[in-house]
């Protein structure tokens, strides 16, 4: 036996092993792209004839970050720049930003969340399964336009103090001086009303829209029959909301009853289920905001902090984007109603909600969206 046969042996022998894990490599490629599919399967339940998985078990497979909101039965599916919304007992649910209306809907079964096996058959299996997207998703998470919309108008004062302050003056005011801060700082503002004119709720969410917002913020002042109380609250969009909220809600959406019958019938008609949905998509970025702003108005020492809230304001629910409603301090307290009569005061509310809003786009562009 010669000294180069070993050698040959070991050449043909990395020959042979290369060949079984390029077809090793070949195949697991195509495994992954099932894998998924095939292990949700195995374990699918059937209901009605329908086969269904469990939610929980789905985001484990493609490692997705999942939030329920039990008091909705809503749920955001997160992973690398996707993003899904389902709800239990609904066939509609929103995929990267588009709406879908799928066969059977998705269940509540034994007090947890099932999804339609066809579902992630589907849809989802091409999104959150990485073998689809080996191409990096290209959202740009930068926040750029604001939206500010001062509260009422026009016909509508808003909140009216005992020595004559009006809630709509107050609003314009601080929101005028918002915008110039953000403005110098390299924000793109638009205004939904820039002059003492009405506008409808509806109307105020379509300037919005239309421009599409990064974020918006209506600014109002609070009125209460207790005239002790004092301090500003941050409300972002939700079905949860105490007493206090229920009422705050109830004042602001008020104005409903002032606006255009044809209007109001147009916009009822609008797909519920959608708006349900989608101001869903922007939940976590709302209460993010939200909690930015009251740490900013605390620091600035403008008033009692009364806290980060949530309630069904209307001109919230039309938005699509992450949006809040402030309630800078109570017009219908008396010492409140004169310190907003000021111009000083009302200059370090609008210093307070900038450096909320600047806090908030560095914390949103550095985590990509709060989902790092
Ligand atoms: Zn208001």
């Amino acid at each position: 036996m010669s000294y180069r046969e070993p050698a040959k042996y070991l050449f043909l022998g990395v020959i042979f092993l290369s060949l079984i894990m390029l077809s090793g490599c070949a195949g697991r490629r195509n495994l992954v792209r099932g894998k998924a599919l095939y292990d949700l399967k195995k374990e699918a339940v059937s209901v009605k004839g329908e086969e269904y998985v469990s939610l929980s078990l789905m985001c484990g497979v493609y490692g997705v970050k999942w939030d329920y909101d039990p008091v909705s039965y809503r749920v955001v599916l997160k992973k690398d720049g996707h993003k899904a919304i389902v709800m239990a007992n609904s066939n509609s649910f929103i995929l990267d930003g588009r709406y879908y209306v799928h066969l059977k809907p998705v269940i509540l079964y034994d007090d947890n969340i099932y999804v339609p096996f066809s579902m992630v058959e589907d849809k989802f299996d091409r999104v959150f399964n990485p073998y689809y997207y080996q191409v990096p998703s290209t959202k740009v998470y930068s926040i750029r336009t604001v939206v500010i919309d001062p509260g009422h108008g026009g016909k509508d004062p808003g909140a009216i103090g005992r020595k004559g302050l009006q809630e709509k003056d107050v609003a314009l005011d601080i929101s005028k001086k918002l915008r110039n801060i953000l403005e110098d700082n390299g924000f793109k503002v638009v205004m939904t009303r820039d002059t003492d004119n009405f506008i409808s709720l509806r109307r105020r969410a379509d300037i919005s829209n239309k421009i599409k917002a990064d974020f918006f913020i209506s600014v109002h002042a609070n009125a209460a029959r207790n005239r002790s109380a004092r301090g500003f609250e941050v409300f972002y969009l939700s079905d949860a909301m105490d007493d206090n909220a229920r009422a705050v809600a109830a004042a602001e959406n008020a104005v409903l009853e002032l606006e255009d019958e044809f209007e109001l019938k147009h916009s009822n008609a609008l797909d519920a289920i959608v708006w349900d949905l989608l101001y869903d998509e922007y939940r976590i970025e709302s209460k993010e905001m939200a909690a930015s702003l009251c740490e900013s108005m605390q620091r600035d020492s403008i008033g009692k902090n009364r806290g980060v809230k949530s309630a069904r304001f209307y001109v919230l629910k039309g938005v699509r984007s992450p949006s809040v409603l402030i309630e800078v301090g109570f017009i219908s307290n008396s010492s409140e109603e004169s310190k907003l009569r000021s111009t000083s005061f009302r200059k370090q509310i609008a210093q307070a909600l900038a450096k909320g809003i600047i806090n908030y786009k560095q914390r949103y562009e550095e985590t990509e969206g709060f989902t790092n």
